[in-house]
C-alpha cells in the first residue's frame, strides 16, 4: 500500500457533486411529500465516530435530516469495528433486519462501510448474499462518498469502492456535522505502524500518515472561534505525529501550539502509545492547564514476556518509568489504561506481574479485555492459547483490584469543588446533570434551589425545564459522594452563567 495525498482541490471537486445530490433529494422529497432521513449506526473508536461525523456532514448538506435511532430512515449506513469479538455476527446479523426495512421502502439507500470493509470476505459476502446492500466503501474512503452517492443515485448500480491506497486526506473542507455541540473531534493522523500481534488496525487503517500542522492549526481555530469548548486530537498512536513527515514537529510541538488557541477550555487527545509518548508531552501538560489533566496509557500487560510476543515495543520497566513519571509531574490528573487478560502463553506468574503493575500505577480506571483471536493477526495462531476458563478467573481478580482502586481514585476527590464541562442530563434522572472534570472524571450532580442561569433562577420542578440546555456549559460543582464509576455532586455555581 502507499500513501496517496488528497488535496484540498480534489475534496473539492468531490464536493461539487453535492450540488447535484441536493437536487436529487429535493426531488424525491417532493415527490415522497416529506423531507428525507438518513441514520448512521457506529461502532467501535473516536476515528470511527469522526468518520461518521464527516459522512453526516454529506446527508445534511444534500438536504437530509437525522431519524430516531429505531426509525426506518431513507438512508442508512453502518461504520463497522473489527476490534470486538464477532463483529462479522453481529453485522450480518442485523443486516437481515435491515432486509424489512428495505422491502417495505425499495428507494432505501443501505452502505456499510468502516474497518469491515478492509477485509474481502466481508466484502464478498456482502456483494453475494444480501444484495439490497447499495454500496462498501472502507475506511480511507470517506472523502469519497458523495461520489459513491451519486453514482448510486444516478446509474442505479451497486457501489463497491475499497481502495488498496492509504489516503491522506486534508480534510478542512470536508462537511462535517458534528455530534456534541461543545466537542470537536479533530483526527491529526490515520493508521497504525505498530503491528501488535493481536491486532488488525494496521490492515485496515493502512501506515502512519499525519496531516500538515498547518492545516491542523487553521482548523482549531476555526473551531475555537466557532465557539468550541473542548477538541479531542485524534489517532491511533498520536504520540508518533509528525515522524512520517518532511516538516519537523512533534506531537509535543503540535499539542503546545493547540493549547494557545485562545477558546478551548479542554484540549483531549487520544491515543498514546506507552513506546512512544516523550517527556516533552507530559511538561506539555503541566505548562498548559487547558489540557485535560488526564493520560490513556495502553499498557495491555505488565509481563515482559507478554508484551514481547504482543510486539508492544516496551518492558514493564520503560512503562512503570513513564507512568510515574506522569503520576510526580501531574500529582491532580488521572491515569487510565487498556489491559488484555489471557494473551497466548500468559501464565500466573506473567498474570501476577500485571497485578503488580496496576498496584504500583493504581490507574484511575481501566479498560479491560479477555484475549479473543481476530482473524488475520499474528497472535491468532500463536500456539498455547488460554483456555477460556482460565481466563475468565483471572479477569475477575482483574476487576475486584482495578473496581477497588477506581473506587478508591472517587473517593479520593470527594469534599473538593471542581470545573465540570456538562454534557446533558444524566442517564437516570431528568434533573441531574452529568459532565466530567479537567481530568475526565464522570460527574452526576443535582441542582440546589435557588441557583441561577442567565439571570434567571433554575425551577427543575417546571415541566419546561430541560436539563440538556446545559450542553457545553461550564460549572463549578461540589464532589460530595463517591460511586464505583462516578462521582455524585452538587452545583453551586455556573462559570459566566
Ligand atoms: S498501536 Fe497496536 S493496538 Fe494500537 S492500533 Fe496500532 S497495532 Fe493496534
Amino acid at each position: 500500500m502507499s500513501t496517496v495525498i488528497v488535496s484540498q482541490d480534489e475534496i473539492l471537486r468531490y464536493n461539487s457533486i453535492l450540488a447535484y445530490l441536493k437536487n436529487e433529494i429535493s426531488a424525491r422529497a417532493e415527490e415522497k411529500g416529506r423531507t428525507l432521513t438518513y441514520f448512521i449506526r457506529t461502532y467501535g473508536c473516536q476515528l470511527n465516530e469522526a468518520d461518521s461525523e464527516k459522512l453526516a456532514g454529506v446527508f445534511q448538506d444534500i438536504g437530509l435530516i437525522e431519524a430516531e435511532e429505531n426509525e426506518a430512515p431513507d438512508f442508512l449506513l453502518l461504520n463497522t469495528c473489527t476490534i470486538r469479538e464477532n463483529a462479522d455476527v453481529r453485522l450480518f446479523g442485523n443486516l437481515g433486519m435491515y432486509k424489512t426495512w428495505k422491502i417495505q421502502n425499495p428507494d432505501m439507500f443501505i452502505a456499510v462501510c468502516g474497518c469491515m470493509m478492509k477485509q474481502q470476505e466481508n466484502v464478498d459476502k456482502i456483494k453475494k448474499s444480501f444484495p439490497f446492500v447499495d454500496a462498501c466503501f472502507g475506511p480511507a474512503d470517506i472523502h469519497l462518498f458523495p461520489s459513491i452517492l451519486e453514482k448510486k443515485l444516478n446509474q442505479r448500480k451497486r457501489v463497491f469502492s475499497i481502495s488498496e491506497e492509504d489516503y491522506l486526506v486534508e480534510d478542512n473542507c470536508i462537511p462535517v456535522k458534528r455530534k456534541r455541540k461543545f466537542r470537536a473531534l479533530v483526527p491529526i493522523m490515520y493508521g497504525c505502524n505498530n503491528f501488535c500481534t493481536y491486532c488488525v488496525v494496521p490492515y485496515t487503517r493502512g501506515r502512519e500518515r499525519s496531516r500538515e500542522s498547518g492545516m491542523i492549526l487553521k482548523q482549531l481555530e476555526e473551531l475555537a472561534s466557532q465557539g468550541y469548548q473542548e477538541v479531542m486530537l485524534l489517532g491511533q498512536n498520536v504520540n508518533s505525529y509528525g515522524k512520517d513527515r518532511e516538516e519537523e514537529i512533534s506531537f509535543a510541538e503540535l499539542l503546545e501550539k493547540a493549547a494557545r488557541i485562545k477558546g478551548f477550555s479542554r484540549i483531549r487527545f487520544m491515543t498514546s502509545h506507552p513506546k512512544d509518548i516523550s517527556d516533552e508531552v507530559i511538561y506539555t501538560m503541566q505548562k498548559y492547564p487547558n489540557i485535560e489533566r488526564h493520560l490513556h496509557l495502553p499498557m495491555q500487560s505488565g509481563s515482559d514476556r507478554i508484551l514481547k510476543n504482543m510486539n508492544r515495543h516496551y518492558d514493564q520497566a520503560q512503562f512503570l518509568k513513564t507512568a510515574l513519571k506522569f503520576r510526580e509531574c501531574l500529582p491532580d490528573a488521572t491515569l487510565t489504561t487498556d489491559i488484555i487478560v489471557g494473551f497466548p502463553g500468559e501464565t500466573e506468574e506473567d498474570f501476577q506481574q500485571t497485578l503488580e503493575v496496576i498496584k504500583k500505577c493504581k490507574f484511575d480506571s481501566a479498560f479491560t479485555f479477555q484475549y479473543s483471536k481476530r482473524p488475520g493477526t499474528k497472535a491468532a495462531s500463536m500456539p498455547d492459547q488460554i483456555p477460556q476458563d482460565i481466563v475468565t478467573e483471572r479477569f475477575g481478580r482483574l476487576l475486584e483490584l482495578q473496581n477497588e482502586l477506581t473506587f478508591e481514585s472517587n473517593r479520593s476527590v470527594i469534599g473538593t469543588t471542581e470545573e465540570i464541562l456538562i454534557e446533558g442530563r444524566s442517564a437516570t434522572a431528568y434533573n441531574i446533570l452529568t459532565g466530567r472534570t479537567r481530568s475526565n472524571r464522570l460527574v452526576n450532580f443535582s441542582i440546589p434551589e435557588g441557583i441561577k442561569y442567565q439571570g434567571k433562577v433554575i425551577d427543575t420542578s417546571d415541566p419546561s425545564f430541560d436539563a440538556n440546555q446545559f450542553e457545553g456549559v461550564l460549572a463549578m460543582v461540589k464532589l460530595t459522594g463517591a460511586r464505583p464509576f462516578s462521582v455524585e455532586g452538587e452545583l453551586e455555581s455556573f462559570i459566566d452563567g
